[in-house]
């Protein structure tokens, strides 16, 4: 290592640009009970043995680690998806009994989560964001190869009763769903959800992305535009990654939706990304679109210190690289989406 390659002396996980990782996601599995075809291959990907993934204990180690020692200050846990490990609610219950203010997380695609969302509730999740892309059952099983459309509703159904909200929709913007954006957003509204759409980013495990497949955040305000009138109103927070707008609709209620747009591709929010992962192999990424990974969960397993796991995630997160290309210069990182934790 060069002297500008140095960690600066922060206790926090600061990179080489100053930005610093507040917000941790843990990807749990790669494996899915969907095949978006943005995200996975037909056949899924490679399953991983059991002893490989990260046990409770692990996680539970990692998330201590980071809260305690490098400032993490919200955990979510994701996928692949995360609802296929049957002991989730006893790693919510364990992250929360060492830290009973940590905002904790689930990004779910809802398969299971009727039977689950009480449950992982009371274990102590704070919130919820389930993705969705359309209410149309059609297109929900073409986009997902899989005919589970009522599944996904009566979880986000279970999920509100459970109060675990607000109950956030994620939707990646596709050419096939695009003339149905309305629909989903009045289905959204009509519930009490919070809707973002999402550009699609080239981490498909198929590699089929191209410039030309992107619906981009001003393709969706155009096409919400022919019925309903959207006033752009900023962002939550300058890190928070979506963008928002009230939307009147004409034929909706009275007061205005808030709608949220992520814009990665078209918009880049790089800059100020605040962000760390570990992916299902327990290593962690400090950028979706880097293939940079330390091993963190071999520290823990050849019986490594925490000051040794702090030490090591601070020196990947310092050699974090400033962003993605935009759409100038598209390189797909090695690992997909659901390969990193999403
Ligand atoms: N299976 C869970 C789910 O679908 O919510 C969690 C994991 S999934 C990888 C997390 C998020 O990544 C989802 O909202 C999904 O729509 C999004 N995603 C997957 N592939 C994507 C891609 N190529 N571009 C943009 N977002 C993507
Ligand atoms: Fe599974 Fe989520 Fe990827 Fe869809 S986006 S295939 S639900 S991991």
């Amino acid at each position: 290592m060069t002297a500008s390659e140095l960690p600066a002396p922060s206790p926090f996980l600061v990179d080489g640009l100053g930005r610093r990782a507040r917000d941790l996601r843990v990807s749990l599995s790669q494996a899915c009970t969907l095949r978006c075809r943005y995200c996975m291959p037909e056949q899924g990907l490679p399953l991983m043995p059991r002893e490989e993934l990260l046990s409770v204990a692990e996680v539970s180690r990692l998330v201590d680690v980071a809260v305690s020692q490098l400032g993490i200050e919200e955990v979510r846990l994701t996928g692949g998806e995360p609802l296929v490990r049957g002991d989730l609610e006893l790693i919510v219950a364990t992250i929360r009994s060492r830290h009973p203010g940590l905002p904790i997380a689930l990004t779910t695609n809802g398969i299971g989560l009727a039977r689950r969302a009480e449950g992982l509730a009371h274990a102590g999740l704070s919130r919820i964001n389930v993705s969705l892309d359309t209410v149309d059952a059609q297109l929900f099983a073409q986009v997902t190869r899989r005919d589970r459309l009522p599944d996904v509703i009566a979880g986000i159904d279970a999920a509100l009763a459970a109060g675990l909200t607000p109950v956030k929709v994620n939707a990646v913007l596709l050419p096939e769903t695009l003339s149905r954006a309305a629909q989903l957003l009045r289905w959204c509204r009509d519930r009490g959800l919070a809707l973002r759409f999402i550009e699609s980013m080239p981490l498909d495990a198929e590699r089929t992305w191209t410039p030309e497949t992107l619906v981009s955040c001003q393709d969706l305000l155009d096409e919400l535009g022919t019925t309903m009138t959207l006033t752009p109103i900023g962002r939550d927070d300058p890190s928070a990654p979506a963008a928002l707008w009230l939307v009147d609709d004409p034929d909706g209620p009275p007061q205005p939706y808030r709608l949220g747009v992520i814009a990665s591709m078209t918009r880049s929010f790089c800059g100020t990304c605040d962000r760390t992962r570990i992916t299902p192999q327990g290593t962690v990424r400090p950028c979706l679109f880097s293939d940079d990974e330390i091993d963190l969960v071999g520290i823990v397993r050849a019986g490594g210190s925490d000051d040794e796991i702090a030490d090591a995630w601070r020196a990947v997160t310092w050699r974090k690289r400033a962003g993605h290309a935009g759409l100038d210069e598209v390189v797909a990182p090695q690992r997909s989406m659901g390969a990193i934790g999403g």
